[in-house]
């Protein structure tokens, strides 16, 4: 069997973004122990890189080992127990898995959806917090991927705390796109992934936990049913400031690459990483309004990251994707669920957020159209 060697892509989908050389060539350095004093050392900065990211002071901010997906079950297993009520917003695909983690820890969700396409409704998020005073969490999407929608965060979490009640925030895609503040937002458990604004390989999540959630987590009446994803146990590990005992060998090297990417961001500083995102959001729909293509959301609840453009009539939206992909290496991505069919999404994330890579897919996407 021949070496596998992909042919590159610009990676302008939902995630995975492109990744920057730099986090590539960390990611190549040798491996070492994962109890090494010098790999200890490299978990102390990474842990203060990402509370520069989310801007907090959380002690409990880590990267765990796994996608995103593992940041989001993190949270719930930790946080929910059996019999709880979680308020759940849904306005998308993620919330609709947020959903399924409450009913598999045994809790009841509480679901205040809005549709697809359109930000989480404070009112009725209010409504639902009203009407469910024994309501523990209120869970709901920061950057919703696969409609290219961002919800009030600020709003959502002071929501939470007037009610007493612990947020649950995804921010898998927010996390170095757009502005995210955990500390002043009283936000108690946000999670993000390391493939979307972050530039890097997919595979780390981190999480941070405010000191109410962590509280929370430690005062548990049943243990977490996960072995693996239990925090009371993770935290010997990342926060052994004496000592670090074993509990799982932490993925090494795409630690490395995460403190690589981590420290880029920090270089450039999340302001201008925000800014930077939102000029080429603009650059890209400028462009397509050019074209005559549609966005899906109205322009207060767009995401500078994720872009979701209607397809036009007559239009087979599968055709343009595939010709994309294999005559320009440019990898967009579909609509999901009630969008399927309906809409393309380009995804402006971390490295793949520059003038010249907007400028190449509009370029292809109007020769994609004109043929
Ligand atoms: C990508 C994404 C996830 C899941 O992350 P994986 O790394 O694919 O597990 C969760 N929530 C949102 C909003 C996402 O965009």
């Amino acid at each position: 069997m021949p070496t596998f060697k992909p042919r590159p892509r610009l990676l302008l989908g939902p995630g995975p973004s492109d990744v920057h050389p730099r986090v590539l060539e960390a990611m190549g350095r040798p491996t070492i122990g994962h109890l090494d004093p010098q790999f200890t050392a490299m978990m102390d900065e990474l842990k203060e890189l990402l509370r520069q990211a989310f801007r907090t002071q959380n002690a409990l901010t880590i990267p765990l080992s796994g996608p995103g997906s593992v940041g989001m079950e993190t949270c719930f297993v930790n946080l929910v127990e059996p019999g709880d009520t979680v308020v759940v917003c849904q306005n998308g695909v993620f919330g609709g898995r947020m959903r399924e983690n409450v009913e598999r820890c045994g809790a009841r969700p509480v679901m205040v959806e809005n549709e697809w396409g359109t930000a989480v409704d404070l009112d009725q998020a209010r409504a639902a917090l009203q009407a469910h005073p024994e309501a523990k969490v209120l869970a709901f999407v920061h950057a919703e991927t696969s409609t290219g929608v961002k919800s009030d965060a600020q709003a959502l979490c002071a929501l939470a705390r007037e009610h007493e009640v612990l947020s649950i925030v995804d921010a898998v895609t927010a996390l170095g796109g757009i502005p995210l503040e955990v500390d002043r937002w009283q936000a108690d458990a946000v999670y993000s992934g390391s493939q979307k604004c972050l530039s890097c390989p997919p595979g780390i999540s981190p999480v941070t936990f405010s000191e109410r959630a962590t509280e929370t987590i430690r005062n548990r009446t049943h243990p977490v049913q996960s072995w693996f994803m239990d925090l009371n146990l993770v935290m010997g590990y990342w926060d052994g400031e004496g000592g670090r005992s074993y509990h799982h060998t932490a993925p090494i090297n795409a630690l490395y690459g995460l403190h690589e990417a981590l420290t880029i961001l920090c270089e450039e500083g999340l302001p201008d990483s925000w800014e930077r995102h939102q000029a080429n959001h603009l650059r890209l729909a400028a462009g397509l309004d050019k074209m005559g293509l549609k966005l899906l959301v109205e322009p207060s609840a767009r995401l500078p990251q994720l872009n979701a453009i209607t397809v036009p009539e007559g239009v087979d939206e599968a055709r343009v994707r595939s010709r994309l992909l294999n005559e320009f290496d440019i990898e967009i991505g579909a609509g999901l669920g009630a969008l399927a069919g309906r809409i393309w999404r380009i995804g402006l994330m971390g490295e793949s957020s520059r003038p010249e890579k907007v400028d190449r897919v509009l370029d292809a996407l109007g020769s994609c159209l004109s043929a």
